[in-house]
């Protein structure tokens, strides 16, 4: 392929990979953004190997290596349960941050190509804040692999002097890279290289365990910008136009992305990457999973009762989160939603925006079990509508309905918006136990006056709802 016809396809993979982004910003548009994604993919992967920078002789170790890659891809696609999508999206974080460590290192022994003078610095900036980002995204990204499954605890990890730590950490790999750069040789030059690589290794580490439950979203979002910034850095290493463009769009999208997350969870972006935030001197978090400590009394509801609440309710809100996705519910909850539609309720999806746990989880799920668009609506679109509701079903979700956030000041997620399903006339929680949530917090509103239990597998549950509701 010529350098021409090369250029050309780039330019045509960047505009399809700007109409995926663009596409992917609504649940009616995402199937044609992501095919968008896909072909832009494609042209772009075939330009890059059969480019005028690949030679013949290293086109059997792309193959060799596309194989395997793409044996694991597919592999993993087919194996890892949507639950657990999180988890492999902060592992392929991991990977990217680790090709611009390889890259960055492998650019700087390769002296093939001989630089001079200010071409010579800029090469070898692009190489230190290529690797710097790249560490920092691969150890990052690897914690936060550990604590979405749980490998590692939720809670916070708060060394003393953590900020001071953080400042001496940035000194010393400012100061390194002015070593760096006047090194004369690459044997002179590789102490410095490795020494910032572990300090930007340990950031990575360090920054992510410092990070409380609930502020995981965000470090999500944050590390899937990182890991397009470290693509674009591997892009200048590599003087490839196509890698820098697409790394810019997804670090600057993932950068919005966690901007929104931070407005939409009410917290300071700045204070979340220093860690700790809205933990420090709050109320202790209970281990994950772990049984809650009593409030008061519960009141458990059966299937029936439940269904019998529903017959009887005009308006009914239901309020997914992680359970459901637990559970593979959505299915059911799709049928019991057209039941009572057909029935003449007005029934409506309340969605936080950190319900789940991959950013617009709950959206794909309702999508899939091809739930109307038009009743899915956001937090703020209906929180004031609660008191005006007969029932709000809480179906596998505990932190994103938790007053506690409102009435607890010394509470881990205090300040974070959430459903107010307690101002509905009855609200029904669905749960397995009185287990907590994801960020460990008590929930008062499991022991408010009108709230009901309905323990049980959420699936099950909503099973027997549906059975219910049609026996009348
Ligand atoms: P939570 O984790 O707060 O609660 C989920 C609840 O579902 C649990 O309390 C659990 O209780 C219940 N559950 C689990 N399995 C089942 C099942 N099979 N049937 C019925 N219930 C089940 O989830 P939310 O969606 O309310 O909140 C999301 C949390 O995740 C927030 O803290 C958020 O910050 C965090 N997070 C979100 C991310 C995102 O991008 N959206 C990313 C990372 C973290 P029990 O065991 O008793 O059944």
């Amino acid at each position: 392929m010529s350098g021409n016809l090369a250029t050309v396809s780039y330019i045509g993979a960047i505009i399809l990979f700007i109409l995926s982004l663009g596409g992917l910003s609504n649940p009616e548009t995402s199937r044609r953004g992501n095919l968008y994604g896909m072909v832009g993919m494609t042209i772009a992967v075939l330009a890059t190997v059969f480019g005028p920078r690949v030679t013949a002789a290293g086109i059997p170790w792309i193959i060799g290596a596309m194989v395997v890659g793409g044996g694991v891809g597919l592999y993993a696609a087919k194996v890892v349960k949507m639950t657990q999508m999180p988890e492999l999206v902060a592992l392929m974080h991991s990977l990217v941050g680790l090709a611009a460590c390889l890259v960055g290192f492998a650019s700087y022994i390769d002296t093939s190509i001989q630089f001079t003078g200010a071409e010579k610095t800029i090469h070898e900036v692009e190489i230190y804040v290529g690797i710097l980002i790249g560490a920092v995204t691969f150890s990052g990204s690897l914690i936060a692999f550990g604590k979405l499954n749980g490998m590692i605890g939720g809670s916070p990890l708060l060394l003393p002097a953590r900020h001071w730590l953080n400042l001496v950490g940035l000194l010393v790999v400012i100061w390194f890279g002015g070593k760096f750069i006047s090194a004369h040789s690459v044997s002179d030059g590789m102490m410095p290289l490795l020494v910032m690589t572990v300090i930007a290794l340990l950031f990575g580490i360090h920054m992510v365990m410092a990070i409380g439950g609930a502020d995981m979203p965000v470090v999500v979002s944050m590390l899937n910008s990182y890991s397009g910034w470290a693509a674009a850095a591997t892009g200048f290493m590599l003087s490839n136009d196509l890698l820098i463009v697409v790394g810019a769009l997804v670090g600057s999208s993932g950068a919005i992305l966690s901007y929104i997350m931070c407005r939409a969870m009410n917290r300071n972006f700045i204070s979340v990457i220093a860690g700790g935030f809205g933990t420090g001197g709050g109320a202790p978090t209970a281990p994950k999973g772990e049984a809650a400590q009593p409030a008061g009394e519960v009141v458990p509801v059966s299937a029936a009762e439940t269904a019998e609440l529903l017959k009887e309710a005009k308006s009914v809100i239901i309020v997914p989160g992680y359970g459901m996705a637990v559970a593979q519910a959505q299915h059911t909850v799709y049928e019991i939603t057209k039941h009572l539609r057909e029935k003449g309720v007005n029934i409506r999806f309340g969605i936080h925006p950190v319900a789940g746990r991959m950013p617009g989880h709950m959206n794909v799920l309702l999508a899939e079990a091809k739930v109307p668009y038009d009743i899915v609506m956001e937090m703020d679109e209906l929180n004031d509508d609660f008191p005006d509701t007969d029932v709000a079903m809480v179906i596998g979700a505990n932190d994103i309905v938790n007053p506690a956030a409102q009435d607890d000041p010394t509470s881990p997620i205090a300040g974070m918006p959430v459903l107010e399903v307690w101002k509905a006339k009855t609200s029904i929680v669905m749960k397995r136990s009185m287990a907590s949530g994801y960020a460990g917090v008590d929930n008062p509103l499991f022991y408010k006056e009108n709230n009901r239990m309905l323990f049980g597998d959420a699936k099950k549950m909503l099973d027997e709802v549906l059975v219910a509701l049609k026996g009348a």
